[in-house]
């Protein structure tokens, strides 16, 4: 009996040694080492653009941290995900707007499908946004001062409201993909 439950239980992981999220109460759970969370940011560097992982990456470049009182681990895009949103929405993939494996910034994360995972559909999607409407919506001086209001730390979906565009747009201003000449 007990053989044929922890079977069950492999076959319910196919992706041994990592799981795709953990509960509320584990990240907050206190080891020796602190909570996850704690552990989480001490291994973050931010930059005015992503917040880069210090640690583990996957052989994808993805960054991967050691759940409490586990062997298995989790993916860090998605760990920051959750303690910025909180529960990923069952089937749902953390997926990068800003294409940076190991990038945990909150801004620059999105849900997505598994196809619109596939970064060549993502920045495909984004180039042609870019092209068709992305430069012509704005001015100018509203470039300069979104700039300015990243700077102060306002953050992209906040922004992509003030100036009824999306926040797709205001990244690619902000990390200088578009409007380069500003
Ligand atoms: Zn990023």
């Amino acid at each position: 009996m007990q053989a044929m439950q922890s079977q069950m239980d492999a076959s319910k992981t196919p992706t041994s040694g990592s799981v795709s999220k953990v509960s509320q109460s584990v990240l907050e759970k206190k080891t020796s080492k602190g909570t996850m969370c704690s552990r989480f940011w001490k291994l973050v560097s931010k930059t005015d653009h992503c917040w880069l992982w210090r640690s583990v990456l996957d052989k994808d470049g993805y960054g991967k941290m050691k759940i409490s009182s586990s062997s298995k681990q989790i993916f860090v895009h998605r760990l920051s995900w959750m303690i910025h949103f909180g529960e990923i929405p069952e089937g749902l993939l953390v997926c990068h707007k800003c294409d940076n494996r190991e990038c945990v910034n909150p801004d620059h994360l999105f849900l997505g499908t598994n196809a619109e995972n596939s970064s060549d559909m993502v920045r495909k999607n984004r180039q042609a946004k870019g092209e068709s409407n992305g430069n012509s919506k704005l001015t100018i001086e509203q470039v300069i001062e979104i700039r300015n209001l990243r700077l102060s730390g306002m953050t992209l979906v906040r922004l992509g409201e003030m100036f009824g565009v999306h926040y797709s747009i205001i990244s690619d201003i902000d990390r200088r993909v578009t409007w380069k000449h500003v």
